[in-house]
């Protein structure tokens, strides 16, 4: 049941991508990469931040592991695919829907509000230490229901 196996991998890799996102931005970026991440919590100056970085980061090593493994689509395709969507994911809700770097995207949603509430209580400290809400897709019961 390859197919299975694959869905699977996908998946894992989409929750996995969150978790470990948190922990990056948490121990990683509000710490030894500060002075990239610095920019996203500074009023922008211009379309594109230093922070931006990650994201090609993440994009290169999404597009390296599908294209190494595009004869087979095997494990490391899937988690690169997988990589790829929480990319997409992350973009549409962090930099589209939060932060409106596209003015094109307003949703009366109520996940999509506790999102927002949860990653504006991160942006409040601009500052490295101290932070709170380093996750994003995963919000807390109490923010979705006190809309
Ligand atoms: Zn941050
Ligand atoms: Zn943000």
């Amino acid at each position: 049941m390859p197919i299975l196996i694959n869905v699977f991998t996908l998946l894992f890799t989409i929750i996995a991508m969150e978790c470990f996102s948190w922990f990056i931005h948490k121990y990683l970026f509000h710490g030894m990469l500060w002075f990239l991440h610095k920019s996203h919590h500074q009023k922008a100056k211009s379309f594109f931040e230093w922070n931006d970085l990650f994201a090609l980061f993440f994009a290169v090593l999404s597009l390296y592991l599908m294209f190494t493994d595009r004869e087979n689509f095997g494990y490391r395709f899937f988690i690169g695919l997988g990589i790829t969507l929480y990319g997409l994911i992350y973009f549409v809700v962090h930099d589209w829907f939060v932060h409106r770097r596209f003015k094109t995207f307003k949703s009366n949603n109520a996940y999509l509000r506790a999102v927002r509430k949860a990653h504006k209580i991160h942006h409040k400290n601009r500052g490295k230490d101290n932070g709170r809400a380093f996750g994003l897709l995963f919000v807390r019961k109490n923010l979705l229901e006190n809309q």
